[in-house]
């Protein structure tokens, strides 16, 4: 029989949520390639995560040219850009003309014939 515990760490890693359209620029490299991310690490336990290594997610400017990891506190101009990126057009007059009728039209009253 082959059984044994296994401990280790496992991080959540998801876009956080109102910088999804957030593109910043990474103080590491320069390049405009940094984005938000919510990362959570836990501590797993047969790999099932059971303790959280903190209170709460951390939000953190990632990299992905050269990797590069840092805390949104020290990027107050991106926190400025919260819910940032195209704006969301309310869909008002549109298509315009008469709305669609189902087949027939309108009901009608029919004269009565006596
Ligand atoms: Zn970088």
């Amino acid at each position: 029989m082959f059984f044994f515990f296994t401990c280790g760490t496992h991080t959540f890693t998801s876009r956080l949520k109102g910088y999804e359209n957030v593109t910043v620029q990474c103080q590491n490299c320069g390049n405009f390639s940094g984005h938000v991310y919510k990362r959570w690490e836990w501590f797993t336990f047969c790999f099932i995560p059971v303790v959280p290594f903190s209170l709460k997610p951390w939000q953190e400017i990632g990299c992905n040219v050269c990797n590069f990891y840092q805390d949104i506190k020290y990027r107050p101009d991106v926190q400025a850009q919260q819910g940032g990126g195209p704006q969301q057009i309310p869909m008002q007059g549109y298509g315009g003309g008469p709305p669609p009728q189902g087949p027939g039209g309108p009901p009608q009253t029919h004269p009565q014939y006596k």
